[in-house]
Formats: structure tokens, C-alpha cells, sequence
């Protein structure tokens, strides 16, 4: 199956920056092995659309609100991104958890909303260096996929990103080992629940551990913050 190579550029990049960025990465496009996602803040998501029409790469959200439209300042809808040609709609990511206190049965709304528009929700699962070390990793990602998708519908596309909360922005990625092990767990979770979906890793993943991670058990690509940023370091991801 192609792996995906997913970049969450979080509130960085301005509507010109996100021109000027994927402007240079569609020259090196061709170099990648698998299919590439960017994930620009709200703001320069019709940058995105309208430098990515007809180039084979993909965008979507970083969120959205579980209802289409309504009285909900400061939100953002996820019809409009499908207007705009986004395919994907990243849902749960952990900042989202922590910072603006989102919880697994919201997410479970907008991962119905997503596949009901017809996008491809990208469902973040992760647990804290808490939890890990108080071996309850099991048990957090079981219960984050079991609320994550009450309400999908296992026909329809998914993406699954395990990132473990630890390693997001902090340099301290996961060990091979940890990885492999975690993403066959995650893997045989989905299989319990009805689902099938690629396992995107995601933690502080860069060009010199890329290729080890990707070589790991069911590892369907990567969900890339920091190193996605830049063109160099985001296209040596997506050609490994
Ligand atoms: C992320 O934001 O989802 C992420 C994985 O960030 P980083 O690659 O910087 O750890």
C-alpha cells in the first residue's frame, strides 16, 4: 500500500509563505514515494488550494467543528474545506486534546462529520510519558480508538496517526522497537473494531531517522511538524 507522508505545519506559514513553499515543493515532487498531505493553519488553507489544483497533492485541516455551519465563533467548517478540493481533515491531534481540552466524544463527532463529507479523516492517538510509564499505553490508545470511531463508518477511508505525545516537537522520537511494538498493537485494535486504516507514526520524525521508522511494523507513513517546514528536510521524509 502507498505510505503517506502527512505535514502538520501548525499555526506557521502565512497564505504567501504556504505560495512560496509549495511552489518550490512541486518541483521536487516527483521524488516522493508515497502520497504527500499538507496541513496549513486555517488561514492559508485557499493559498494551499489554489497553488495545489492539479499537482497530485493533497491538503486538508488541522480541525474543524463537528457541526457544518451555525453560531460558533472562530471555528472553522469542514464543508468549506471540501469546496476548496481538501481531502484529509486532521482530528484529535494531541495540542488539540491538551491546549483547547478536546475530548475523545467531540473527536468521535468530527471523524462522522469528515467521512460523511466525503474526507478522509486523519484520527491522532497518543499517550503521555505518564502513561507510558505507568504501562497504560494499551489501555489510553484502546479507549482513544474505541470513542475516536463510535460513530465511523468502517467502509469508508480512515487514517490512524499514533503519536505519541512525549516525542511531538521535543527531538525525543520514539525507538524503533517502541514503534514496531505499539503500531501492532494499534493495528490489532482496529482489527477488533472492524476498522482497516494505515498507521501514520508521528514525534519528532527527521530525515536521519525516516527510513529505520518506516522499515517498522505496520508503519503506513508519518505525520511531520517541525521537520515539514522546510522543503529540504520535508521532501527527504517523503522520498525515503
Ligand atoms: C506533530 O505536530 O504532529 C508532530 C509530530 O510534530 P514534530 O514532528 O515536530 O514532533
Amino acid at each position: 500500500m502507498k505510505k503517506i507522508f502527512a505535514a502538520n505545519w501548525k499555526l506557521f506559514k502565512s497564505p504567501q509563505e504556504t505560495r512560496s513553499f509549495l511552489n518550490s515543493f512541486k518541483k521536487v515532487f516527483s521524488q516522493a514515494t508515497g502520497e504527500v498531505v499538507f496541513f496549513p493553519p486555517a488561514i492559508s488553507i485557499e493559498a494551499a488550494s489554489e497553488c495545489l489544483k492539479g499537482s497530485g497533492i493533497h491538503f486538508g485541516a488541522q480541525n474543524c467543528h463537528a457541526q457544518v455551519q451555525g453560531a460558533f465563533t472562530g471555528e472553522n467548517s469542514a464543508q468549506v474545506l471540501k469546496e476548496l478540493g481538501g481531502t484529509y481533515l486532521l482530528i484529535g491531534h494531541s495540542e488539540r486534546r491538551q491546549i483547547f481540552s478536546e475530548n475523545d466524544s467531540m473527536i468521535g463527532e468530527k471523524v462522522a462529520l469528515a467521512q460523511n463529507l466525503g474526507l478522509i479523516p486523519m484520527l491522532c492517538i497518543g499517550e503521555t510519558l505518564e502513561e507510558r510509564e505507568s504501562i497504560h499505553t494499551f489501555r489510553i490508545l484502546e479507549t482513544q480508538l474505541a470513542l475516536g470511531l463510535s460513530k465511523a463508518d468502517p467502509s469508508k477511508p480512515l487514517v490512524v496517526a499514533y503519536e505519541p505525545v512525549w516525542a511531538i516537537g521535543t527531538g525525543k522520537v520514539a525507538t524503533p522497537e517502541q514503534v514496531s511494538e505499539t503500531h501492532t498493537d494499534v493495528y490489532n485494535i482496529l482489527q477488533r473494531l472492524g476498522f482497516t486504516a494505515p498507521i501514520l507514526y508521528g514525534g519528532s520524525v527527521k530525515p536521519d531517522n525516516a527510513s529505520n521508522l518506516l522499515a517498522q511494523s505496520h508503519v503506513g507513513g508519518f505525520l511531520v511538524g517541525g521537520a515539514s517546514l522546510e522543503v529540504e528536510s520535508f521532501i527527504k521524509i517523503a522520498s525515503t
